[in-house]
């Protein structure tokens, strides 16, 4: 048995936006034996949620942390010990993009965070009416003077289908490693 390097990665972002689907996807797709819950009846998370993947040496530990705003203030703990975040945006809930956006500023702006790699991902882009990645970037680099200096990217995914999980999880590793 070798020893794997544990790295703790927050997902952070508002309810519904597919952080659940996110981690099952992720999970489904990197640990061979794991039996995924059916992804069509997840519902909305609250509380915690957590997750472990194997990539190399590395072992990645996820938390979800739920989006329902009683919740967030129990967030700053994890904050403080995490090695990188991933944001969550549904991509096709217009009219909560700007709450979103807010949340992503709150998110920035911690001290904890200073310094730590930000995916964010713009989810959910199976669904016709998604807004695609220049908007999305157009939207969320209203921000980008406060994201500082930290490896940042912006990438399309389908946590449902299964698109840009793998891409994702590739940048994560070269970040933290
Ligand atoms: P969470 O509250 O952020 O954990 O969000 P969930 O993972 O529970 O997802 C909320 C809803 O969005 C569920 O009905 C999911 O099936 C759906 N969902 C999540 N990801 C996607 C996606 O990439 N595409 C589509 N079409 N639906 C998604």
């Amino acid at each position: 048995l070798t020893q794997k390097d544990q790295y703790y990665i927050l997902i952070l972002g508002l309810d519904n936006a597919g952080k659940t689907t996110y981690l099952e996807q992720t999970q489904t797709r990197f640990n061979k034996n794991y039996k995924p819950t059916n992804l069509a009846r997840i519902t909305a998370t609250v509380g915690l949620n957590i997750g472990k993947i194997d990539v190399g040496k590395m072992t990645f530990n996820f938390w979800d942390l739920g989006g329902q705003e009683e919740l967030q203030l129990l967030w700053d703990k994890y904050y403080a010990e995490c090695h990188a975040v991933v944001y969550m945006i549904d991509s096709a809930e217009t009219s909560r993009l700007q709450e979103s956006l807010e949340s992503f500023n709150k998110m920035i702006c911690n001290e904890h965070l200073n310094g730590v790699p930000l995916l964010v991902i713009a989810n959910k882009q199976d669904l016709e009416e998604s807004v695609h990645i220049p908007d999305i970037k157009t939207v969320f680099n209203t921000s980008a003077q406060k994201i500082g200096q930290r490896d940042c990217s912006v990438m399309a995914a389908s946590a449902l289908k299964g698109d840009g999980i793998d891409e994702g999880i590739e940048w994560l590793v070269k970040c933290v490693a």
